[in-house]
């Protein structure tokens, strides 16, 4: 049987991995000259420029994920960096007893636990509250692959069923706590002003925080030593392994339909590749109200396209410099508190800003250089993809002008690094939908919310489609490369039920 995929994204490359596996013929088509989709790394000079893997949910054991990636991946065989400190996160107002304004985010619990006792001992308690549910959580990691949930069937499952109704106990118990909530709870000013502060002074659910967090300490969420590039290309290379079919330089045009049954897909130079089915791993509203020109949707499906059931998750203005300097002294990701505030050209109001310093992997830049990026997160695509289809000398204008408000900016904070920038390279949310075609270049699908446990938007299947599947992170809102390949998984897994094959896998792990 053959199947078309459509989109060489983590999805599209994981869910051919699974589909070879099963016996199925499949070939990727993919508009771009590379694997990855949104999973990248691009080289500009001597520099590496990395947008994605910052971290990897299962890079190890601790985390059940490290069973699907060691599916399509050896995992053994790629290098993985634990940070010690997730972030240090700049304060404003308050300074902590030392005299230090700014908050480290220890990946150890232990370790951020004394942190924090240490600076606050009279939250004692509250910090307590706080490490104790990040330390449930770890016995109980919830297997992202269904068939491992422990129901009824044996005692031992049984006895793990204990430990999930203690997570339930504090699930329950913390999961209605945001980090602005659950600052109140702290007596400590400097304390109080840091969890405001973690996630840009956004407010957001404490899972966001301790699930993560969780994973961290058992240094199963590494960073990918090569960048998510290299590591997007291994993928692809089991893929090629399993005898699947790369088309790159392919986008689709349409996907072709008859009397309600998928046929295949139109491509460029209106060429015509039949199949039997037809998955899309591109984009969700590409594939429904573009590639097949809205004609499978019922009211649901338009609610989410006018965006009354979920927004789009961020998208990303990302700075990049090549800076002939070592930064190996400076923290690795931080979030900074401004001076003054400053206006992006698309008006959004920036009080702090995020860098990143890739001073922990030297493939990025040459000895002695670094590769540093400054992210800034934006709702108001729209101005950077119009400008970029309308008006070219406005949009080069607008991303002339803020980074040069940026380079000063990085030039206060890394202690004079101007006269060693070498190279610089803008990406906004016009550059990641040009050449992934996420809509308003989103970065990860849709925006969970406050609800995190919000239903799938988006199903496998369209109403009255078949011979049809769709997957990607728009599948689950908050998106990323867990969701991505759960996603691929599943779908492969959905096939082989339809088509009576009995799902199997293969460890690449040797
Ligand atoms: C700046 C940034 C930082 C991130 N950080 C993290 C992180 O630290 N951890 C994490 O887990 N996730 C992170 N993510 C999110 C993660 O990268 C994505 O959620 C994930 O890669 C999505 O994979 P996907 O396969 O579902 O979709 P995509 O990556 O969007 O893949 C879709 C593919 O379809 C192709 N395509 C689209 N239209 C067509 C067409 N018409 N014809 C042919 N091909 C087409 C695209 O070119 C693309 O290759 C980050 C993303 C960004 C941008």
């Amino acid at each position: 049987m053959k199947i078309n995929i459509i989109g060489g994204g983590v999805s599209g490359l994981t869910a051919g991995c699974f589909l070879q596996m099963n016996g199925f013929e499949t070939h990727i088509f993919e508009k771009h000259s590379i694997p990855g989709g949104l999973c990248t790394s691009w080289k500009k000079g001597d520099y590496t420029f990395d947008s994605c893997a910052h971290w990897i949910l299962g890079s190890d054991k601790g985390s059940s994920f490290y069973k699907i990636w060691s599916e399509i991946l050896d995992m053994k065989k790629i290098k993985f960096h634990n940070h010690d400190i997730r972030v240090e996160v700049g304060t404003k107002n308050h300074a902590n007893k030392y005299g230090e304004k700014n908050f480290k985010l220890y990946t150890n619990l232990t370790q951020l636990e004394n942190y924090m006792i240490d600076l606050a001992p009279e939250d004692a308690k509250a910090i307590k509250a706080f490490i104790k549910p990040m330390r449930v959580m770890q016995k109980f990691d919830l297997p992202p692959i269904l068939d491992d949930l422990p129901f009824f069937q044996s005692m031992i499952r049984g006895i793990k069923m204990v430990r999930y109704l203690e997570f339930l106990y504090w699930f329950l118990k913390i999961k209605n706590y945001t980090n602005y909530t659950y600052a109140k709870k702290f007596k400590n000013a400097f304390l109080r002003e840091s969890f405001e502060l973690l996630y840009d002074g956004e407010e957001v659910n404490m899972m966001v925080l301790t699930m993560p967090l969780s994973v961290f300490d058992k240094k199963s969420a590494g960073y990918p030593i090569g960048g998510s590039m290299e590591f997007a290309k291994k993928i692809e290379q089991t893929y090629l392994k399993l005898g699947g079919t790369m088309h790159y330089k392919t986008p689709v045009k349409k996907i072709i339909t008859e009397h309600g049954l998928a046929k295949g897909v139109l491509v460029r130079n209106d060429v015509t590749h039949l199949s039997d089915l037809t998955l899309s791993a591109a984009d969700w509203h590409y594939t429904v109200f573009e590639a097949l020109e809205g004609k499978f949707v019922d009211q649901h499906m338009l609610d989410l396209r006018d965006l009354k059931k979920f927004d789009v998750f961020y998208s990303v203005m990302q700075f990049s410099f090549g800076i002939g300097k070592d930064l190996s002294d400076f923290p690795h990701f931080s979030r900074i508190p401004l001076d003054e505030a400053i206006e992006s050209p698309d008006g959004t109001k920036y009080t702090r800003f995020e860098v990143h310093i890739y001073n922990y992997d030297d493939t990025l830049a040459p000895k002695g250089k670094t590769a540093v990026t400054v992210s800034f997160y934006t709702t108001n695509r729209d101005f950077w993809i119009d400008a970029r289809k309308n008006d070219r000398p406005k949009y080069r204008k607008a991303k002339e002008e803020f980074t040069n408000k940026i380079i000063e900016l990085l030039d206060k904070r890394l202690g004079g690094i101007k006269e060693y920038i070498e190279v610089i390279d803008v990406a906004t949310p016009a550059t990641f939908q040009r050449y992934t075609g996420n809509w308003k270049g989103s970065t990860q699908g849709w925006l969970p919310g406050k609800n995190l446990l919000a239903k799938s938007p988006v199903g496998f299947k369209l109403p009255g489609l078949k011979n049809f599947y769709y997957s990607s992170h728009w599948n689950q809102p908050g998106g990323g490369l867990p969701i991505a390949i759960k996603t691929g998984r599943d779908v492969a897994k959905e096939i082989c039920k339809e088509y009576k094959v009995k799902f199997k896998t293969i460890s690449q792990t040797k």
